[in-house]
């Protein structure tokens, strides 16, 4: 055999070797990226789930799975109610950044108006990465073409557009269809029929009985694909109205207060749709390596049967019961078991870590407000030492603000005085310390300051009277929001 033939048998095994390499790496790329399954609740409180030392209320399922999985017990939202909330975690900004801070108006249509398309939401970054992408349930984030879910990143939607909806379709779609027969047009949308994919569907089961079936039949469509999947399932339970099932009702003969009674129950059906997805990811063996998310969108409504304790306050709040939220995260492949990871997280953190965690790229100029906090799960460290997560509800001319950085949170609320918490050890807020930390205070609400700069104005208001009030009491009025009583520093 002569030098030239030697050379070239020699290349050609080198070539075939590095072949065989690149079909594994390749190979193993593929099996590693996780599918994901987001299950986002609606108002659900902190202190209502049983991982969080819920007595009365039971839920063995998402219980197994946070043992299993890590348990957050500081993990805050954008803000303290559903649609900058929502707003928030597609965008991966805070919502007064991009003029969206109030809710949109409930009419069925709101009046062509959303979340700006220049946001690219992480559901499109997923899908631009090879991902096959579902939205099951509430959506709240705009509802004309451009704003739809299947014109932002997602495949697939089933649910409905508006801020809620009625828990029992059959009846409800009947008195929307008299309402539309009678030639109203202006209907509330929590009676509007369900959608697929933008056509209206007949739902005859229990709205979250309903998401939890269509969550099954997504994964099964998303297997079939063979590429890796994500699923963003908004149960809207258990927010208002409070509607559950009879047989529901009846696990919780124990619970006097009616309203907490119907809100256990209807946790409960969120309970159980999740075991039945899980039962899915299991017999399909996909569960190892599906990254399961569940946390909720704001806090719990004290008024409506939810509890935040020992957290202050509620949905609304920028008191700890408004924004921080119950939530855990499972994966088998990727987590340890039965961890608990007590520093800041932010909602606004989805979307850096679950981009990195797709092999996605941010698209360039996108800009992003919070981080990847995946090394620092790993870890057990804080993903942001030093820095602030803020939060800011506007009122009628006012606004509540808060800071947390580290341990400490100052909050202001309805101008009344500046306090200071030490919230890992008084998650409660009990003790205002700002008298023995006043420059921590001041820098706190300098850095609130700093951060009301980069904050647009409302692009729209959730009902007409608000819109008024704002211009009425030239709103924001940031100066005196974040005024400190002269010679606090002295
Ligand atoms: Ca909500």
């Amino acid at each position: 055999m002569g030098m030239v033939n030697r050379h070239f048998i020699r290349i050609f095994w080198y070539a075939y070797l590095m072949c065989l390499f690149f079909q594994a790496v390749y190979a193993e790329a593929k099996v590693t990226k996780p599918n994901i399954l987001m299950i986002l609740t609606d108002d659900l409180g902190y202190a209502d789930v049983g991982f969080n030392g819920a007595k009365d209320i039971k839920t063995p399922n998402l219980d197994v799975l946070a043992q299993n999985g890590v348990t957050f017990t500081s993990a805050y939202v954008a803000h303290p109610f559903c649609g900058p909330s929502r707003a928030g975690l597609f965008t991966g900004r805070y919502p007064h950044k991009i003029g969206s801070q109030y809710n949109l108006p409930t009419v069925k249509g709101a009046g062509g108006i959303g979340v700006p398309v220049e946001e690219t939401y992480f559901s499109r970054v997923l899908q631009d990465s090879g991902y096959f992408t579902g939205a099951v349930g509430k959506w709240h984030l705009g509802e004309a073409r451009q704003y739809h879910p299947n014109s932002r990143g997602f495949d697939e939607f089933f649910g409905f557009l508006n801020g809620g909806h009625d828990y029992f379709p059959d009846q409800s779609s009947k008195r929307y269809a008299a309402l539309v027969e009678a030639g109203r047009t202006n209907i509330y949308g929590y009676i509007a029929p369900l959608e697929y994919n933008g056509s209206p569907v007949q739902e005859t089961e229990y709205l979250t009985d309903a998401l939890s079936r269509e969550a099954v039949k997504f994964i099964d469509k998303a297997k079939a694909s063979t590429q890796p999947w994500f699923l963003y399932l908004a149960y809207n339970a258990p927010h208002t109205p409070l509607q559950a099932k009879e047989e529901d009702l009846a696990v919780f003969p124990h619970i006097q207060d009616a309203k907490r009674r119907t809100y256990a129950a209807m946790v409960l059906a969120v309970d159980r749709g999740v075991a039945r997805i899980v039962d899915h990811l299991k017999k399909t063996h996909q569960f190892e390596n599906t990254l399961i998310i569940f946390f909720s969108d704001n806090g719990g409504r004290l008024d409506q049967g939810a509890s935040n304790s020992p957290l202050s306050e509620g949905k609304g709040s920028v008191m700890e019961g408004g924004y921080r939220t119950p939530m855990f995260i499972h994966w088998a492949e990727g987590l340890e078991r039965g961890q608990s990871y007590r520093h800041p997280v932010h909602a606004l953190d989805f979307y850096p870590t679950l981009t990195n965690l797709a092999g996605g790229q941010v698209p360039e100029g996108k800009q992003l407000d919070g981080k990847d906090i995946l090394p620092a799960i790993l870890s057990g460290e804080s993903a942001r030492p030093g820095e602030s997560i803020f939060v800011m509800r506007h009122r009628k001319g006012l606004s509540d603000v808060a800071a947390r950085r580290d341990r400490w949170k100052a909050v202001r609320v309805a101008n009344g005085a500046w306090r200071l918490f030490d919230v890992e050890e008084d998650p409660g807020e009990t003790t205002d310390l700002s008298e023995q930390y006043p420059k921590l205070l001041a820098d706190l609400v300098a850095d609130m300051d700093a951060w009301s700069w980069s904050h647009e104005h409302p692009r729209w208001f959730h009902i007409q009277k608000e819109g008024f009030d704002w211009r009425e009491d030239n709103m924001p009025r940031f100066h005196e929001t974040f005024e400190l009583p002269t010679g606090s520093l002295d």
